[in-house]
């Protein structure tokens, strides 16, 4: 084993292999230090990535040349647009993975990378000199040495285990915790809190009534999440869904004081956006039933991951109020579902690099900063890893901006508003949500990332024969303006305005298609579809984009303007419980300090802003 590298990256997680990766396209001669060899890539929840939000970051990441896109693309096997009758900025790719297949292939990702050795240990000390880190110890007593450290560690530091009123400690079930690291990032004086999530029992699926219940298929055309896919390779399965009842809520209702997130087990804070069965039950008490997606972990695998009620409760209930929802009456469980609780580090301890202020070489990413999701954790991943190449060899910072990127928005809101609550991405959080679109992603990052030097060559001829393509059709499309009449005879109605159009804001328009254009200029008949398919994306979005940069210097230009002491921020229509409840308990005097409470979004500003106007 060598004991020199330019980059330690702690844990084989999501956030560690995308930051690994990201550091060794960089040239940069890396060490991917883990637990086990065999838990590269686990999911340690739900066997899916993507989602509305998510699934723009993981194409993010693939701009960037990142891994997890390519992977899920290969372990996919069942592949949903959601929000498909939404315009493009909220759609959201995702895709049920085979766990299996999962790992596998990211282990070979990270097999595959010269610049990256991977080494089988316990990292249990962080050796510094000159309040600078110098590499890591493991428990075997060896040292590593390198000039920047990437900590990854997610759920791991002083994780604690819940099930019902038993609790032990864990890093994720089956996992030990990491208690000596934890202790030693406690000796820097970072700031630490503690954050709590859970996950379900899983299910054997053999034990699963499935005539009983409803079916749900993957799209007939799969949206890939790397712009270099074509089209899944694994075999593409169904999900079941089936319903929570009135039984079901009994037996929780009964059984809350036995619960840990409910007995007073745990301390720390959970994820709002994910909530437990038993948060669902309290929280939406009006409501009889709640949907359950029964999701395949994999091709051979009979285990199913019962989407929408993870628990703490204690074994027995969990499997009285499982049996008691409808097709699962004499489903076994293959593992409990549990609640784990952990420290986390204040994000606002970094930089926009995800570097430690005042500790030069050391970056953090992933769950460890307050975030939940495979696919935050990777986005931070990427940003820490290009920045610890480029701190190893004294290059210039590389960051992210709120106007680039989801990456940019996520690593602006951890690092100036820190979190309350697990972090999660929604395109409301980003002011800009209309051109950071998930299909335009590479034309977004790729050429930065090409500028940066993290995307490899194959990517980037594919990425400029596109952009080529692109210009081409784009330059035909404003070629030329033509008359209203002229369009009207190639079946484009337009309002008499005696206005001349290109053709570029004729495909603006909803109803256009590129046949009816083709009659006005026969170049178009040749582009290709995926070509003509963006074109059209962009061109429907020009217009709006502009209206959204007068939107966000509206609130930039009245951020001073003053909210009256006694305003009712739940007549504020639009707004979400959550903003409402923030706002209402933080009474903020003016929009700017509106703009700095952790969870109020651009587009609840922008509410507020124009109900503050109708109100004065
Ligand atoms: P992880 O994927 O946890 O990876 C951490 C890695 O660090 C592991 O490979 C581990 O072996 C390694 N490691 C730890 N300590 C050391 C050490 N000292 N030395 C060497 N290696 C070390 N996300 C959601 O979006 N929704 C959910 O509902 C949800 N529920 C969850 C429920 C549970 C019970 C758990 C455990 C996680 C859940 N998650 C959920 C979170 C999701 O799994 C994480 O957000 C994601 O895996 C974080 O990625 P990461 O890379 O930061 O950490």
């Amino acid at each position: 084993m060598e004991h020199s590298f330019d980059v330690i990256v702690i844990g084989g997680g999501h956030a560690g292999c995308d930051a690994a990766h990201a550091a060794a396209r960089m040239g940069a001669k890396t060490a991917l230090v883990t637990l086990k060899i065999s838990g590269i890539g686990v999911m340690s929840c739900n066997p899916a990535i993507g989602g509305l939000g998510k699934g723009h970051l993981v194409r993010e990441i693939d701009a960037l040349d990142g891994v997890m896109g390519r992977v899920a693309d290969k372990a996919g096997i069942q592949f949903r647009l959601l929000n498909r009758r939404k315009g493009p900025a909220v759609q959201g790719p995702r895709a049920q993975a085979d766990r299996a297949i999962y790992r596998s292939e990211m282990l070979s990702e990270m097999q595959r990378h010269q610049n990256i050795q991977i080494i089988e240990g316990e990292v249990v000390d962080l050796l510094m000199e000159s309040g600078a880190v110098k590499g890591v110890s493991l428990a075997d007593g060896s040292e590593i040495l390198a000039r920047a450290v990437i900590l990854t560690t997610g759920t791991f530091l002083r994780g604690v285990i819940h099930i019902g009123d038993v609790s032990r400690p864990g890093g994720r079930m089956g996992d030990s915790p990491a208690i000596r690291l934890a202790e030693r990032i406690d000796s820097f004086g970072l700031p630490l809190g503690r954050l709590k999530t859970g996950t379900p029992p899983r299910l054997d699926g053999r034990t699963i009534d499935w005539s009983q219940l409803e079916n749900q298929p993957g799209d007939d055309e799969p949206v890939m999440f790397s712009f270099l896919s074509q089209r899944p390779s694994a075999r593409q399965v169904s999900c079941g869904i089936t319903h929570t009842n009135e039984r079901t809520h009994e037996i929780i209702r009964d059984n809350l004081a036995r619960s840990a997130m409910y007995g007073g087990y745990i301390d720390g804070v959970g994820p709002r956006y994910c909530p437990s069965i038993e948060d669902k039950v309290v929280r939406f008490s009006d409501k009889p039933s709640h949907q359950v997606f029964l999701e395949p972990e994999g091709l051979d695998d009979p285990t199913i991951y019962p989407n929408g009620i993870s628990t703490s409760l204690p074994v027995d209930v969990q499997e009285d109020y499982v049996r008691s929802i409808k097709g699962l009456e004499a489903v076994e469980i293959l593992q409990p579902g549990y609640a784990i609780e952990y420290d986390y580090v204040d994000p606002r301890a970094l930089d926009l690099r995800l570097g430690v202020k005042g500790i030069p070489g050391l970056f953090l990413a992933g769950q460890i900063n307050g975030t939940t999701g495979y696919e935050e954790a990777a986005a931070q991943g990427v940003v820490a890893g290009l920045n610890a190449a480029a701190f190893s060899r004294d290059l210039d910072e590389i960051t992210f901006s709120r106007t680039d990127s989801y990456i940019g928005v996520m690593v602006d809101d951890l690092t100036t508003r820190g979190v309350t609550e697990p972090y999660r991405m929604f395109t409301s959080r980003a002011e800009f949500r209309l051109s950071l679109r998930a299909d335009n992603a590479d034309q977004r990052l790729t050429g930065k990332g090409c500028d940066i030097g993290c995307v490899g060559a194959t990517r980037a001829e594919a990425f400029q024969r596109k952009m080529d393509a692109l210009a081409a059709g784009r330059a035909i499309l404003e070629d030329r303006t033509y008359t209203p009449r002229e369009l009207g005879e190639a079946g484009v109605a337009l309002g008499q305005d005696g206005n001349r159009r290109t053709l570029y804001q004729v495909l603006a328009l909803p109803d256009v298609n590129f046949e009816q254009l083709s009659a006005l200029d026969e170049r178009l008949a040749d582009l290709e579809s995926e070509v003509a398919l963006q074109l059209k994306r962009d061109a429907t979005y020009a217009n709006y984009i502009e209206r959204q940069k007068q939107d966000v210097m509206a609130v930039k230009r009245d951020e001073s303007m003053a909210i009256p002491a006694d305003f009712n921020f739940e007549a504020v229509d639009g707004l979400s419980n959550e903003i409402r409840a923030k706002l209402g308990r933080a009474r903020p005097g003016n929009l700017a300090q509106a703009a700095k409470i952790e969870g109020v979004t651009p587009a609840a500003l922008t509410l507020l802003l124009a109900r503050i106007r109708k109100d004065t």
